[in-house]
């Protein structure tokens, strides 16, 4: 994060670049963690900028691959922030940010369960309906196998969600549990809509077709709200505390 905050008076000013910035075109503040300028020590503060602020431009930004443009770059460019818009202490902003991740990240989860039910459910329809050789695709034993492949990674998936949301509702901490989640669903739903791609056949790359629209979108969200790879550092950090 190379954002920065300096003291200016009862206030901040701030100044940084940060890209794909979800909600972007629509919200009316952005929470900006930024690292404070003139420590010795790496320091990072949260504050909420409104976006109508002297000095922060809120710009369209590059388009994702999944054609839907819901991200904007915020541009602060010594933005001035009231200090009462200082959320917690100066110098924790980290941990606020990190603190909300965890529940962002399992929030994000039933969005890509979602996508993965309903690719299982057309590519079901497909095999169903689409007939070679005079008989249902339904019928071969390779394509049955990769359904069943498809509603157990579901399965499997959707139940991990379920018991880390149940845990979290119980207070508990699902830290690593969440990191686990993200990766399995993520790394699923993207497994799931390759062969929903391969079962549909050239209709599957045809571009406007739904289950092309979401392969793209199952293959971002294994880089979204922290890639894969982010997410086995977050596990494999969390093993010494595994019950
Ligand atoms: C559509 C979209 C919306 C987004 N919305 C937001 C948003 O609202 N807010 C926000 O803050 N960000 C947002 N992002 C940013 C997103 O969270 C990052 O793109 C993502 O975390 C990956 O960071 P990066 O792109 O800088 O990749 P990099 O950090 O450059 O990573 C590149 C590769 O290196 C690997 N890598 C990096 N570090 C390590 C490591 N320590 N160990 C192992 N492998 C590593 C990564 O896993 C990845 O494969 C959005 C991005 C997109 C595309």
């Amino acid at each position: 994060m190379r954002t920065t905050a300096v003291r200016d008076g009862d206030g901040y000013r701030l100044t940084g670049h940060k890209v794909f910035s979800s909600a972007g075109p629509f919200a009316d503040f952005a929470i900006v963690v930024a690292r404070m300028a003139g420590t010795e020590e790496e320091s990072y503060s949260a504050f909420l900028v409104d976006l109508d602020s002297p000095g922060c431009r809120v710009t369209d930004g590059a388009t994702p691959m999944s054609g839907e443009h819901i991200e904007s770059d915020i541009v602060l460019d010594d933005c001035r922030v009231p200090a009462a818009n200082l959320l917690g202490e100066e110098g924790k902003g980290l941990r606020i940010a990190l603190g909300r991740v965890t529940v962002n990240r399992l929030l994000h989860c039933p969005s890509a369960i979602g996508a993965a039910r309903r690719a299982l459910h057309l590519t079901r329809d497909r095999a169903l309906t689409r007939t070679v050789n005079g008989k249902p695709l339904l019928a071969l034993q390779a394509i049955q196998h990769k359904l069943a492949d498809m509603a157990a990674d579901l399965y499997a998936a959707r139940s991990m969600t379920y018991a880390a949301l149940a845990a979290l509702d119980r207070g508990e901490d699902v830290r690593t549990e969440a990191f686990m989640c993200k990766l399995f669903v993520a790394e699923s739903a993207f497994r799931l809509l390759d062969e929903a791609v391969q079962i549909h056949g050239k209709d599957g790359l045809t571009q406007g077709h739904e289950i092309e629209y979401l392969f793209r979108k199952m293959r971002m969200f294994r880089v979204l709200t922290g890639t894969s790879e982010i997410q086995r550092n977050g596990i494999a950090k969390g093993l010494a505390t595994l019950a």
